[in-house]
């Protein structure tokens, strides 16, 4: 006598008989693949074709350089959000009224994971994840980035400032009507909202 073997596991579902010619699907594929040979392609032919990424994107971090200096304090929120260690720095006093800056700032590439933490406990905005993510190191010494070559002017991360600033809570000021001060991430732009001054992203 025949034994019938099951082979189908409870709630698969049942093939028809249309289903089980496996025809149509075979030709609902090649349909939709002939379809596509005369879409424009979403591909990016790279490295060759720059890839053009929006504001919302982390690529390393900088530090933004405002009318000359650097906008970092010092305070060392960022070396110690930071889950990989990455950031090494040692502050120095200056002069000037914001009292210190960095005298050593650096960023080991290659323990960044590009998570955002450092720009977000920023009171300053001073370091911001900017678009850049093409560079390459050939030794472990040229994956540390010292000071030089973090430091970028305001002006070339614009795009990233203005998104940080749109999208600074926009729910609570949405729903509460909170005032803007409160969305102001920086102290700096805090004080100076407070005292009625235009504050720039
Ligand atoms: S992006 Fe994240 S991992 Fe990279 S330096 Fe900032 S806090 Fe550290
Ligand atoms: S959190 Fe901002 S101000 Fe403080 S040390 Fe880091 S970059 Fe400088």
């Amino acid at each position: 006598m025949a034994v019938r073997i099951k082979t189908a596991s409870p709630g698969e579902r049942k093939l028809s008989w249309w289903d089980r010619l496996y025809f149509p699907a075979i030709l609902s594929g090649l349909a939709y693949t002939f379809q596509r040979l005369f879409k424009k392609p979403v591909t990016v032919q790279y490295p060759e074709e720059p890839i053009i990424l929006g504001p919302e994107f982390r690529g390393r971090p900088v530090l933004v350089v405002e009318e000359g200096k650097e906008r970092c304090v010092a305070c060392g929120l960022c070396a110690r959000v930071c889950p990989p260690f990455a950031i090494h720095m040692q502050a120095a006093e200056t002069e000037d009224p914001k009292e210190r800056y960095p005298a050593v700032f650096e960023i080991n590439m290659l323990r960044c994971i590009y998570c955002g933490l450092c720009e977000e406990v920023c009171p300053e905005e001073a370091i911001v994840m900017s678009p850049e993510y093409d560079f390459v190191f050939r030794t472990r010494a040229e994956a540390i980035y010292t000071k030089d070559r973090l430091l970028v002017d305001k002006k070339e991360l614009e795009a990233r400032l203005s998104w940080l600033n749109k999208m600074r809570n926009p729910q609570i000021g949405k729903r509460f009507r909170f005032p803007i001060s409160n969305n102001i991430h920086s102290i700096k732009a805090r004080t100076m909202s407070l005292q009625g001054e235009e504050v720039a992203s």
